[in-house]
C-alpha cells in the first residue's frame, strides 16, 4: 500500500493506472467505509481513498475541531483490505488553486442539510471537484448514508468529469443504527438512543405504506420522538428518491432525518 501526501506524487503513482476507483473519506474508517472500498476492489483495477477533514465544508467550528481522528488505525485497516493507494494530502496542496467559477446552489436544491448547514454542501462539491480533478479516477464510490450528498455531488462531477459515481447501500450494525464516525462521539446511553431512533424510522416506513395523510403522520412522529428522546430535529422529511422534491407519498420516495443528541448532530435516511 503506497502513502501519497503531495499531489505530484499522486501525479506519478496514477501515471499507468487504468480502471481506478476512488473512495473519498474522513478518516475515522468504518464498516461503511470498507464496503465502499470492497465495491471498488470488485468493479475497479486499482483503489485509492483519501483520508482529509476538509475544513471547507464546516459550518461550525467546534465541530470541525472535534470530528474524530484514527489515522493509525485507519492505515491499519486500510493496510489489511490490500487497499492500492491512500492519498493524505495537505489542506494547502488541496487548496492550492483557486476556483474560476464559485459554487452556488439552485434554489431548488437548498433544503434539508443544505438548509439547516450553510456553505456545507459548496464546501462537500468543492472538495469533491479538486480531489476529482488530482486524482482523475474512473469511478468514485459513495455512500447512500449520505444521501443528498450523493445525488449533488453526482449532478456535478458526471457533468464536468467522465468519473462514473457508484452509489452504495448504507450499513448498519446490528441494532439498524447507520455506521458514522460521528457515532464515536456518543456515549453508550446515546448510541442505544441512537438506535432506538432508527428502529421508529424503520417502522414508520412500512407503517406509511399506502397511507395518504403523511404529512400528519409525520408531524405526529417528530413530536413523539422529540418527547420520548429528548432530542433536537433539524429535519424529519419524506421526499422523492430520484429529485429530493417535497413527496406526500412514500413511494419512490424515502424519510430523511437530521437531529442532534447532545451537541452531536446525525443524519440517516430510510
Ligand atoms: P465520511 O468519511 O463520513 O465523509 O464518508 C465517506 C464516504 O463513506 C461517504 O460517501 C459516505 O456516504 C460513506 N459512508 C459513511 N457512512 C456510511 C455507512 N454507514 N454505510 C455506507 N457508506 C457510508
Amino acid at each position: 500500500m503506497k502513502i501519497l501526501i503531495k499531489n505530484k506524487d499522486v501525479n506519478e503513482a496514477l501515471k499507468e493506472v487504468s480502471n481506478l476507483g476512488f473512495i473519498p473519506t474522513m478518516g475515522s474508517l468504518h464498516k461503511g467505509h470498507e464496503y465502499l472500498i470492497k465495491q471498488s476492489k470488485k468493479k475497479c483495477n486499482q483503489t485509492i481513498v483519501s483520508i482529509f477533514i476538509n475544513p471547507t465544508q464546516f459550518n461550525n467550528k467546534k465541530d470541525y475541531l472535534s470530528y474524530p481522528k484514527n489515522l493509525k488505525k485507519d492505515l491499519n485497516i486500510l493496510k489489511k483490505l490490500k487497499v492500492n493507494y491512500v492519498y493524505i494530502p495537505n489542506k494547502k496542496d488541496v487548496y492550492s488553486f483557486k476556483r474560476k467559477k464559485s459554487i452556488v446552489l439552485k434554489k431548488e436544491n437548498r433544503v434539508l442539510c443544505a438548509k439547516f448547514r450553510k456553505g456545507h454542501f459548496e464546501g462537500v462539491i468543492d472538495v469533491m471537484d479538486r480531489l476529482t480533478s488530482i486524482i482523475r479516477p474512473n469511478k468514485i464510490f459513495m455512500g447512500e448514508k449520505d444521501y443528498q450528498q450523493l445525488m449533488l455531488v453526482k449532478k456535478f462531477i458526471e457533468k464536468k468529469y467522465k468519473t462514473k459515481i457508484v452509489s452504495c447501500k448504507t450499513i448498519r450494525n446490528k441494532d439498524k443504527l447507520a455506521l458514522s464516525s460521528r457515532n464515536h462521539l456518543l456515549n453508550k446511553q446515546d448510541l442505544i438512543k441512537a438506535s432506538k431512533i432508527a428502529i421508529e424510522l424503520f417502522n414508520l416506513k412500512k407503517f406509511l405504506k399506502n397511507k395518504k395523510k403523511t404529512k400528519t403522520l409525520l408531524q405526529k412522529k417528530l413530536k413523539l420522538l422529540k418527547k420520548n428522546f429528548d432530542v433536537k430535529i433539524d429535519y424529519l422529511e419524506i421526499r422523492k428518491k430520484d429529485n429530493l422534491k417535497s413527496s406526500s407519498n412514500i413511494k419512490n420516495s424515502k424519510i430523511f432525518i437530521a437531529y442532534f443528541i447532545n451537541k452531536v448532530r446525525l443524519i440517516d435516511n430510510f
